[in-house]
């Protein structure tokens, strides 16, 4: 019989959100009469903006006519959308990015996931904890890692973000060579600063590391002196891959839309020890595994940048920060320890007593019937803390508080 890859059989299986789902469907069944909130996960609520909708339906009927019929774009994505990333997401910030340095994708889970391939199976992982699951699970797949213990896989270097350090994780005292940072960061909701930055891109030059610099809420940042691209800080170009999505920014979470930027100054070294370009080698994977974003969304995510689009897009950011700030006002009220949500649309609070973050979801949702993500589901490190996403409805934001409160 055909084997199977054997990585596959160390990833603790998908256990986060099926548990949350588990808990949630027995206490419904349980208590039928309770009104349930999410607020739980990761995806918007709001719809997509016109300017976005108006540009998909224009491209959409393009296609209809043989005149302006497209088939396969180029895998890396349309120049017109490159360029109003690069213009306006890096140079309009003083990031040193070319268009032919964008590469367009389907997502940046997708892309996160799969840049590892590139690198080395010899390559140490270094990710902060608690943390988005897919560069671990990844990396898990690809057999970088040993099995599974006490929270962690073995050969993995973990750099807790936790409140004792005000969630700046401390550089790993191993030799590590891929370094996976989330700023403003899933799921604590923190943000790193330029000094924070400026000190990643030097520790990565002086240890000849990569960065892998997810960038997915960087709409989110509310104090414009904060970085929202690494590539603001001098030298990253040397050190860092920076991913990017419409997902979360722009409400493209069902609509499918994200990019990578890999400067092409950017090298690491084959067996031999010579210079290899990261830039060459993810082009080349792209063109192999990747046949481009379709067009009309290609379309709507370059009417992101359009002044109509701009004003839009700002609006939704608006409404989840408020979100956002109402619920770390709310939870700090009720004496609740509360962090994230001034440049992210994440809470991450502690929970009382040293209550463990599975406990503290049972008792919300039994208490409150509110649902959040116990921060174990993130890493060791996040034992002890609670996810609660500023991605809702506003009257459902304010009705979960007011029982959080009464409670
Ligand atoms: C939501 C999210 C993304 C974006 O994923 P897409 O595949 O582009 O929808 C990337 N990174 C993090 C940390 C996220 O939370």
């Amino acid at each position: 019989m055909t084997q199977i890859n054997p990585h596959y059989q160390k990833l603790q299986a998908g256990y986060l959100f099926p548990e949350i789902g588990r808990r949630v469907k027995e206490f419904s069944a349980q208590n039928p009469q309770a009104k349930v909130i999410r607020l739980g996960i990761g995806d918007v609520v709001l719809p997509l903006p016109e300017a976005v909708r108006s540009a998909i339906k224009k491209a959409t009927d393009e296609l209809g006519d043989p005149k302006t019929f497209r088939g396969y774009g180029p895998e890396q994505g349309y120049d017109f959308l490159r360029e109003a990333i690069a213009q306006n997401d890096f140079q309009a910030r003083g990031a040193k990015i070319e268009a032919d340095e964008i590469f367009v994708s389907d997502g940046s889970k997708c892309d996160c996931g799969n840049i590892q391939e590139i690198f080395s199976l010899d390559s140490r992982v270094a990710v902060v904890d608690p943390v988005y699951p897919v560069y671990v699970d990844t990396n898990v797949m690809a057999g970088r890692s040993g099995h599974y213990q006490d929270g962690r896989y073995a050969n993995f270097v973990y750099m807790p973000a936790t409140a004792e350090n005000n969630f700046k994780p401390a550089f790993p005292k191993e030799k590590v060579d891929l370094i996976y940072l989330c700023s403003p960061a899933n799921p604590t909701g923190t943000v790193l600063d330029k000094k924070d930055l400026e000190g990643w891109v030097a520790f990565a030059k002086k240890h000849e590391a990569i960065i892998l610099f997810d960038a997915a809420y960087e709409a989110f940042i509310t104090d414009d002196s904060l970085p929202r691209s690494i590539f603001e800080i001098p030298g990253a170009r040397e050190v860092a891959i920076e991913f990017r999505s419409f997902s979360k920014t722009a409400g493209f979470t069902g609509t499918r839309c994200a990019f990578t930027a890999i400067p092409k100054d950017l090298f690491a070294k084959n067996e031999k020890g010579e210079k290899v370009s990261v830039h060459a080698l993810w082009h080349r994977r792209h063109c192999t595994k990747f046949n481009g974003v379709s067009y009309p969304i290609q379309r709507g995510a370059e009417a992101v940048y359009s002044a109509q689009g701009k004003k839009e897009v700002t609006s939704l950011i608006h409404y989840y920060m408020e979100n956002a700030r109402l619920i770390l006002a709310g939870l700090q009220q009720t004496g609740l320890q509360a962090f994230g949500g001034i440049h992210a649309p994440y809470v991450w609070l502690k929970t009382p007593n040293g209550m463990k973050s599975w406990d503290f979801f049972d008792l919300l949702l039994s208490k409150s019937h509110v649902v959040g993500t116990p921060g174990a589901g993130f890493g060791p490190s996040g034992e002890g803390y609670f996810r609660l996403s500023a991605f809702g409805f506003r009257e459902n934001i304010l009705e979960a508080l007011s029982r959080i409160k009464n409670y």
